[in-house]
Formats: structure tokens, sequence, C-alpha cells
């Protein structure tokens, strides 16, 4: 009985052994760059310019002469179906890259059809080159030119720090200035938008339709107008590897917002307007519009494109379907002509300020005239206290104190009535200036949390059986001139 257990763990032994072979079959194909003398790079399949390999020996060169690590960078279209890590741990302890007392090899394996790089890092490496190490060159380098489909400068740009990192014994991916080699004008581009972004809101909530709306609103979402897409993008960056795609970062932010925005807008736009009259269920729904057209723009989503054309009919039909004549119940027109002699002064000097238009409505010869005024809610003209006409032009204004990051300012407005000239003047206050340590401090965050938030393929493989071991590295004492190194499975990989 015991016996028969014993023979089959031997055969079953045997059995994995042999698949551990088989795995690793497809190691024969790739061209070791040691036996026909082409320095350290292996680009049978030519994925890399001969510019590129001939930049990758120059750098590479001095570390085996010095005799502080191995390193070969292997390029290949595909392994098959074979997982590039067990793939890189098997070829580096095939080929022996190290020194075979340091074990100080580096194998950097690339396949093209899985997206996949691969560092395969010798025991003697490993305090220098950590699996963080690894995945902050991996993902704040070379992938991001990878997704663009330019391997040469990927490939390049990662082995040089890697090289930089052996050579000074420093690890050179802490250092964030080497990483993200275009989130300078990226960031400079965000930033941008928010500056636009922050512009637009601030100097719309400023103005007098502006703070009606906002000021009207519930009040709840006015922050959230602002931060809350942000906090919830900012949150899923934190959370998921998405941070190293800065492009794909504020694609979806602007998704969040426009999808926000579509719904809280679109929602007041379709609702119904306040207000006894046609003439203030007008004015009601003319503000909404307004205000909301600035977002039209910033966020044209069709949903709120249709709701925003709907609100525009609407208002056309609260102000032109005729009215019916009081007295003889006729239809209404609208006057065109000789309407000077059924304004005052004052309300003529209203119409030309823009402060408030009026409908004039006849029936016809002899009936009287009504008369409806539409105040003008995006002008910058005030009503006299005087006279009681909107017809108080801003004529200076003079800043009192100026504003900070922390507070307000002050400034004082003057106007003149156009009609009795009586001057006046309102304290307007400045907006705080919008801080932006806020994105600073997000952005750097983002940074920070990089290195540990991506698959690590850090599969310390245990299948790594002595007799497998011994004899990889018999082999390739014999059959190349690496140094004879093994893997313990060290080192990271990251996909594209
Ligand atoms: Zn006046």
């Amino acid at each position: 009985m015991l016996k028969n257990l014993c023979t089959s763990a031997i055969i079953l032994f045997l059995i994995s052994s042999h698949f551990l072979v088989f795995a690793q079959e497809g190691l024969d194909k790739i061209v070791n760059p040691k036996t026909n003398g082409t320095g350290y790079v292996s680009n049978a399949d030519h994925i890399l310019s001969n510019e590129t390999v001939a930049k990758l020996n120059a750098l590479i060169k001095p570390l085996n002469e010095n005799g502080k690590a191995q390193v070969a960078v292997v390029l290949v279209n595909s392994i098959g179906d074979q997982v590039p890590k067990d793939f890189s741990t098997a070829l580096l302890r095939k080929w022996g890259i190290g020194d075979r007392k340091k074990n100080n090899g580096l194998l950097i394996l690339f396949v093209a059809d899985q997206r996949r790089i691969e560092f395969e890092v010798g025991y003697g490496l490993e305090g220098l080159l950590t699996d963080l190490t690894c995945q902050r060159i991996q993902q704040g380098l070379m992938i991001p030119y990878f997704k663009k489909g330019d391997y040469n400068s990927g490939v390049l740009k990662g082995v040089e720090l890697v090289v930089e990192t052996i050579d000074t014994g420093i690890d050179q991916s802490l250092d964030e200035d080497n990483l993200y080699p275009e989130l300078g004008w990226v960031l400079f581009q965000d930033i941008l938008f928010f500056l636009v972004y922050i512009g637009a809101y601030s100097a719309y909530t400023t103005s007098q339709r502006g703070q009606y709306v906002v000021h009207s609103a519930s009040g709840w979402w006015v922050p959230f107008l602002l931060f809350g897409p942000l906090i919830i993008v900012s949150v899923v960056a934190l959370a998921t590897p998405i941070f190293v795609m800065w492009d794909l970062f504020f694609l979806i932010s602007y998704c969040c917002w426009s999808v926000f925005f579509s719904f809280a807008i679109g929602n007041m736009l379709a609702s119904e307007p306040v207000g006894e009259t046609r003439v203030q269920q007008y004015q009601y729904l003319k503000l909404m519009v307004w205000g909301f057209t600035v977002y039209a723009v910033l966020f044209p989503l069709p949903f709120l494109i249709f709701k925003y054309i709907g609100a525009k009919r609407r208002l056309r039909k609260l102000r032109y379907t005729p009215y019916q004549s009081p007295d003889s119940g006729a239809e209404m027109v609208l006057m065109k002509k000789n309407r000077a002699l059924e304004l005052t002064d004052k309300e003529q000097m209203e119409e030309k300020l823009g402060s408030v238009s009026y409908d004039l409505w006849e029936a016809g010869e002899g009936d009287p005239v009504m008369k409806l005024a539409y105040l003008n809610q995006n002008t910058k003209i005030r009503r006299c206290k005087k006279c009681l006409s909107i017809t108080a032009k801003k004529t200076k204004r003079i800043v009192e104190s100026k504003a900070t990051t922390k507070g307000e300012g002050i400034a004082s407005v003057y106007y003149t009535c156009q009609i009795c000239g009586k001057s006046d003047f309102i304290n307007q206050p400045i907006s705080r200036k919008p801080q932006l340590n806020i994105f600073k401090g997000m952005f750097a965050a983002g940074l920070a949390s990089s290195g540990d938030s991506n698959s690590s393929s850090s599969d310390r493989s245990s299948s790594s059986s002595s007799s497998s071991s011994s004899d990889s590295s018999s082999s390739s004492s014999s059959s190349s001139d690496w140094g004879g190194g093994s893997s313990g499975g060290g080192g990271s990989g990251s996909s594209w």
C-alpha cells in the first residue's frame, strides 16, 4: 500500500516535472544575444529599431563590465499562451543571466501580443529593484509610450532608468521628475481646463443672473456642482489603476460632470415655470435658460441639448402666443410701428439701455394697448432709487480691498441715472481667489499611490524545484557566457 503511494507520487512528480519542461519549450526559440554575439538585446522580431538596439547595448555594456549587473532585454511578438512571468523566470534561469554568485541578473521581457512587460530580477538585485520600483518604472515611464505604440522610446527610457538605478545604487524611480514623461504637459492642459472652468463658474456666479440662480437653488448641489464629480473621480482614481492614464482620468471626470449636469439642469429646465402670468413664467424660464447656457456649451450632451431646445420653444410660446382682447375677445397682434407713442420717456430710455423691453399688444383701432414689460435679467443697468426706472448706468468701479485666497474683496461701483441724473454706488463683493492647492494635493496623492495599485504579478513561483534550477545553471554555463545567475521570481510586470 505504502509502496503504491510512493510509486504514484514518483510518477506524479515525473509527470509534473515533465510538464515543467514542456511549459518552457518555447525558450529555445528565443534568440540568445550572447550566442550570436549581438550584445544584450534579443530583437529577432524587429520590434525595436537597430538604432535603439545599439543604444541599449551601449547603456547595458558598462554594467556588465564593472560587474554591477547583467541585463538582458528580450522582445518577442508572442510566447503563445504562456504566462510571461513564468516564461521570464524560466528564461533567466535557462540562460543564467547574472553572476553565478551575486545573482545580479535582470531580464526585461517584452511580449507584444500579450501587451506585457516583465522585469525578472535576480536575488542579488532584488534589494534595489523591488517589485514596487519595477512597477513605477514600467507604469510611470514605459507604459505611457507603449500605449502610443512607441516601443522604442518606452524600452529605451525604461532601461535608462534601470541602468541609472543599478549604477548609482539609488532608486531613481523615487524621483518623480524621472517618471511620467508627459505629465507636465498633461498637467498643464488639465490645469488650464480647470482654470477656464473655475473662471467661467465664478464669473457666472458673481453675475446678477448667476447669483439669482445659485441663490434660488436648494443649496446642496452648488458646492457639489464644482467639487462633487472631482471628488468622485479622485476616489475612483485612487482605488484603481486609472490614474496612470491621465487622459482617461479626465475624460471620465468630464463624463461625470456631463451626466450630473445633464440631469440636474435638464430637470430644472423641464420643470413648470413659476409665476402667475405668462410674463412672470417667461421671465423665470428665461433666467434658467440664460443661466444654464454656459453649461449647455461646456457639457453638450444630447439629453441636455433637447431640454434646452424645448425650453427655448416654451419661451417663444409664452411670449408670442397672441393674447385675446379683454374687451372684444379678438385676437391681438404685436405692435411693430408707432411704439414710441405708447411708451413714456423712462420706458424708452429703458429700452434704449436694454434693461427692459416692452411688448405692446393691440386688438384694433381705438382699443386700449396692452403693455407687457420684460425685465432683462442679464443687464448691468440698475434701478434708480429716485425715479424708480431701470436707467442707472455704471460709471466707475473702485476696488476698496483686494480679494485673496483667504477672503473676499470689496469694490464700490458707481451708477448714474440716465433720466434724473442721480448718482449712487453699491458695494460689490469680489470673489475669493480659487485655491488650486486642492488639485495639487490630489495630483500628488495620485502619484504617490502609483506604485502599489496595479496588478502585481509577483507570483513567487513555488515550483522552483532544486532539480530544475541546478539543471538550468549547468546548461547555461555551458551554452552561453551569461554569468550563470538565477532568479527566485523577483521583479514585476505590467500590462498596457
Ligand atoms: Zn433716476
